[in-house]
């Protein structure tokens, strides 16, 4: 018999399952508001259609699942075997018919849910390769497959917006984001401020930042490199006379 519940009972876990769960539900609402012409539309990110974003979260869902297969039964199974690899399969998924694409993301999502819910209380905490070559458990999947529907919701572009995607998400990212340009060192001079939640991330030692300020979405959508509206920017990377924001560093 397969169990209708998850097998953990972690309430952290619970959260953050549900939290994705909520984010593929979001993503489902967006994509099927478009309609099958709107898929061929542009999205938020360059280069891609909303064809190359619903074949990326679908094929994501199903990469996923590798690793909670692979937590599983502790025979490796990796997410894609390689980051070409995977463009390639994001660029063909974006040429399937509009049924296909939708079936794709449909069924992956089912799919991956499954795998989550069936996996064993102690197997979450196996082992598992991120395509990044991060070791990391396989509760952190969770928090993978939920940035992804959360953030890519946005980028069909057709109306959902930053403020949409619920605060502890937004913040995670925030510090996601920030953790990689500190990582790579392109934070130096830069303070990024959250005015409506007194957060404050980057480069604590300068002397003379550039401080990008506003309220979280807007920060987080800026960080991203989706956009500048509703944030500010003071210090020396700012132009003196317009308060000009400057880029965010790049992300991923
Ligand atoms: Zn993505």
């Amino acid at each position: 018999m397969v169990a209708r519940h998850d097998q953990t009972t972690d309430p952290e876990l619970l959260a953050a399952l549900l939290q994705a769960r909520r984010g593929t539900a979001f993503f489902a609402r967006k994509l099927n508001e478009l309609s099958d012409t709107e898929l061929d539309g542009d999205s938020l990110l360059p280069g891609w259609t909303r064809r190359h974003i619903t074949a990326h979260i679908g094929y994501n869902a199903r990469a996923i699942a590798r690793l909670i297969e692979w937590a599983a039964t502790g025979v490796e199974s990796p997410m894609y075997a390689s980051t070409d690899v995977r463009d390639h399969e994001i660029d063909f998924g974006a040429t399937l018919s509009p049924i296909a694409l939708r079936h794709l993301f449909d069924h992956s999502a089912v799919h991956l849910n499954v795998e989550w819910r069936d996996l064993p209380e102690d197997a979450w905490h196996h082992k598992v390769r991120t395509i990044q070559g991060r070791e990391v458990p396989a509760t952190e999947t969770v928090w993978m497959r939920s940035r992804e529907v959360w953030m890519h919701a946005v980028d069909l572009d057709n109306g959902a917006a930053f403020h949409d995607i619920p605060a502890p998400v937004l913040e995670r990212l925030l510090k996601d984001i920030t953790g990689a340009w500190h990582t790579r060192g392109t934070d130096k001079d830069l303070v990024v401020r959250v005015t409506d939640r007194d957060l404050t991330f980057g480069d604590a030692t300068s002397d003379s930042p550039t401080v990008v300020s506003g309220p979280l979405a807007a920060v987080v959508e800026w960080a991203a490199g989706r956009g500048n509206s509703g944030v500010t920017a003071a210090g020396p990377g700012a132009a003196a006379t317009t308060g000009t924001v400057p880029p965010a560093p790049k992300w991923i």
